[in-house]
């Protein structure tokens, strides 16, 4: 870069990776506060039926109300809190939220899914007292609490965050299967995967990622791994959704391949639950 020029390329490295580490570290304090003051939200995109375009499921998605930077998307900060291990208070928060909305709104088809991070298994959040109690308890005090039935719940847990899995980690998946909740195989085929590792993982379904789905169409070899995917989820007699549906012909050739879910803009964006549920105006 011209403006660069003559000074050295360490320099500019490292004003690049300063500025990097100065914004991590804000957006990390900022996280900090971000729950006492409610600056969170989820938005609930519909999961659907692929042949007839009914919704049968949401998925909830966080979202941080930031406020200079207004409505901030998980990929501003997920991976972040993540690091720091905040997610654990956030995760709980979502869990807390999740279970409430299932609780407002008995009447909402099918179940709600939320999305867990790996660091969120296997061991204690800071909403028990049990440093090793792990996942498990909390949703099930959760459930019990709303008096929601945990057939209501899902939990979607990434396929890396699958094949990182200690000992603990499955323990806590094996009782969160054990209490009725459904767990899904998130962004299926992003990671290169030990199959028999993925496989011997109690979860009912798995959801194929975006980044495949972009490619659907695109030639033999996609839409022959697409139709052999969907096979294997039917074979296993598991769950397929496919993620990021934003085209007719999309939905065509995932519906052709045999998958029977599917998710995306095409059918529905993630919306607030204002907007899932109108406040009806009867002053007039
Ligand atoms: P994900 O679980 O795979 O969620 C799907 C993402 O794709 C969402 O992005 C969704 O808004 C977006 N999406 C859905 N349909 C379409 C489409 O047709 N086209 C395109 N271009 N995008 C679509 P979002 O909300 O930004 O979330 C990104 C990721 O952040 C999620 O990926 C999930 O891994 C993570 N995340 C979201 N909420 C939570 C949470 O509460 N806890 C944790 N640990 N992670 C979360
Ligand atoms: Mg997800
Ligand atoms: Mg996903
Ligand atoms: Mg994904």
């Amino acid at each position: 870069v011209a403006k660069d020029a003559g000074r050295s390329r360490w320099e500019v490295y490292h004003d690049v990776y300063r500025r990097d580490a100065l914004r991590r570290l804000s957006v990390e304090t900022e996280l900090r506060t971000a729950i006492d003051r409610g600056q969170f939200l989820l938005h609930y995109q519909p999961v659907v039926e692929l042949d007839t375009r009914r919704t049968v499921a949401h998925e909830a998605l966080v979202r941080w109300m930031h406020p200079r930077r207004g409505l901030l998307l998980p990929g501003e900060f997920v991976q972040i809190a993540e690091e720091s291990d905040l997610i654990n208070g956030i995760g709980g928060w979502v869990l807390r939220e999740a279970v409430e909305f299932l609780a407002r709104h008995p009447e909402l088809p099918g179940k709600v899914y939320i999305n867990v991070s790996p660091r969120q298994l296997g061991r204690g959040t800071p909403a028990t007292d049990d440093r090793d109690a792990g996942l498990a308890p909390l949703v099930e005090q959760v459930l019990r609490a709303n008096d929601v039935p945990a057939s209501r719940l899902g939990i979607e847990i990434t396929e890396n965050g699958v094949l990182q899995a200690t000992e603990q980690t499955r323990e806590d998946l094996e009782q969160l299967a054990a209490l009725g909740v459904e767990l899904l195989l998130d962004d299926f085929g992003t990671g290169f995967s030990a199959l028999t590792s993925v496989l011997s993982t109690p979860v009912s379904g798995l959801k194929l990622d975006r980044s495949f789905t972009v490619r659907l169409g695109d030639g033999a070899a996609c839409d022959r791994i697409s139709t052999a995917i969907a096979a294997l989820v039917d074979s296993l007699s598991s769950h397929g959704v496919v993620e990021g549906i934003e085209t007719e012909k999309q939905w065509a050739l995932a519906l052709g391949h045999g998958w029977t879910h599917g998710q995306g803009w095409l059918f529905g964006h993630a919306v607030a639950e204002s907007a899932l549920f109108p406040v009806v105006d009867t002053s007039f």
